[in-house]
């Protein structure tokens, strides 16, 4: 039996309130994710099936929803979550820790606002699918625990089935939280939050200590999306956690033809979510949250602790861009290597993924196959090819270490349409090889070879928005 420790619930009322899942019909267990294992919760896959779904309940478990707020799309928004996530506890794990466990697409909760509370296969499936593609690149993310559909009919822009995504993290901590005490002037609340978070999940720091901690992982985590074009599509505040995880995977997408200014997000009108936009984006998010903290740490502090974030993501980016190139003896003009190489991808539309995976094998044989001799990229090549005369590991040695940063699978939106489609029709065979590849994405896995390639021109930039 797993053993409870439900802390949040020790925090002040206006934090949270108790809710009552409303099953969905017919459930129905789509995966169970190689995580439930850590977990040691001695249900069948039925029991698991009836717990997620609200209709059996375990010992020590208590059903929560979060009540947060943010900013979205650049505007204060005030209260708007958690609508739809129901937490149904804290599980104190011997492998991987405290982890919460929460199902998403439980039905009304005192904070749905207009919403129904319920979840679609496809954004459970592309939340599914994207978290542990992430975990297998090496990506802080949350996890998941299980997937289940149902029979329910769900409006969307069109009818759609429900489903319900079982997710996994230390803890839901959103930006979104501290902002929702701090706007409502909820001062006692957000003090004991910020001990809370403090005390449980940055151990041994001071608060100043705490948020430079945030703000570090938030710009590395920055980094290493743009390092393997991940686009998040919605980075409002209540969509940023708190311990530096990628959180809420909706209309994201892994850039294809190197588009530097592209939007994944359909409705995201102004590119505000931007590929490369992300960074200063994490920093404006960073800003909204140092808000939060203006009773407890001196302004000016804050804004030291800031300034500190554009540093510590170039460092970080300009690290894995080179490992990305192969150059592992720093010299000072690598960086600018790398932007004229991004530049030249991006004015050739160039698949981002293809190119550095193809660039590790060794070869641009397979590029020059696909795009035709492509004269400045050639010239990139050749200034390229003199750098590398620099580097002391033998070029054997380099490809092997340059396969290892440089994934040949990532889960473009084509891919997860394909695994949408199989799920909607009743099967999880598709959903199931494909997490074996994204486990394991800097591998070989021949069966999918077609899919390392150039996404094709039919199925490129599938439309995705925020509807969920
Ligand atoms: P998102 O843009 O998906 O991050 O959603 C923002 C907030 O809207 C979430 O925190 C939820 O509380 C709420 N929400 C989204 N979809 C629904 C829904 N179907 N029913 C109720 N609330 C929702
Ligand atoms: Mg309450
Ligand atoms: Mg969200």
């Amino acid at each position: 039996m797993p053993k409870f420790d439900n802390t949040f619930r020790n925090l002040p009322a206006f934090l949270y309130e108790d809710v009552r899942p409303t099953p969905i019909s017919h459930p129905k267990l789509i995966h169970v994710s190689r995580l439930a294992n850590d977990f040691n919760l001695g249900l069948t896959d039925e029991e698991l099936v009836s717990w997620l779904n609200g209709e059996k309940n375990l010992p020590g478990e208590q059903r929560i929803s979060t009540r947060y707020a943010g900013h979205q799309f650049g505007v204060w928004a005030g209260q708007l979550g958690d609508g739809r996530a129901i937490s149904l506890g804290e599980i104190l794990t011997d492998k991987i820790g405290r982890q919460e466990i929460q199902t998403k697409g439980s039905g009304l909760t005192p904070f749905s606002r207009r919403g129904d509370g319920k979840a679609v296969i496809r954004s459970s499936v592309r939340e599914y699918l994207c978290s542990e593609a992430m975990f297998g690149l090496g990506i802080p993310t949350t996890r998941v625990l299980a997937l289940v559909t149902g029979d329910d009919r769900v409006y969307r822009e069109t009818v759609e089935r429900s489903a319900i995504v079982a997710r996994v993290f230390p803890s839901n901590l959103r930006f979104g939280h501290f902002e929702m005490c701090f706007h409502f002037e909820k001062d006692e609340e957000l003090k004991a939050l910020i001990e809370y978070t403090r005390s449980t999940f940055y151990p041994g720091l001071s608060v100043e200590e705490m948020l430079r901690e945030i703000i570090t992982r938030t710009a590395k985590l920055m980094a290493q999306w743009q390092n393997v074009g991940f686009c998040h599509g919605v980075m409002n505040t209540d969509n940023m956690s708190a311990l530096g995880l990628t959180i809420d995977y909706g209309p994201y997408g892994f850039l294809e033809d190197t588009i530097l200014n592209y939007i994944c997000n359909h409705s995201d009108h102004q590119g505000r979510y931007a590929y490369n936009q992300q960074p200063s984006i994490g920093m404006w998010n960073l800003e909204r949250l140092l808000v939060c903290f203006l009773k407890e740490v001196p302004k000016e502090k804050l804004q030291v602790l800031l300034n500190e974030y554009p540093m510590i993501f170039e460092a970080e980016y300009q690290r894995l861009s080179r490992e990305k190139l192969g150059l592992y003896k720093e010299e000072e003009k690598d960086f600018e290597l790398f932007i004229e190489l991004l530049q030249t991808l991006n004015k050739l539309s160039v698949d981002y993924t293809f190119f550095f995976r193809t660039l590790a094998e060794g070869d641009l044989k397979k590029i020059w196959d696909y795009y035709g001799n492509r004269e400045e990229l050639k010239a990139w090549n050749e200034r390229y090819e003199e750098r590398l005369t620099r580097e002391e590991l033998s070029k054997d040695e380099r490809i092997l270490r340059m396969k290892k940063t440089n994934p040949k699978f990532v889960l473009k939106n084509y891919i997860a349409q394909e695994i949408i489609e199989d799920v909607e029709a009743g099967s999880s065979k598709k959903l199931e090889a494909w997490l074996n590849v994204f486990y394991a994405p800097f591998d070989e896995h021949p069966e999918f070879e077609s899919y390392a390639g150039p996404t094709p021109p039919n199925k490129k930039n599938f439309e995705v928005s925020c509807s969920s």
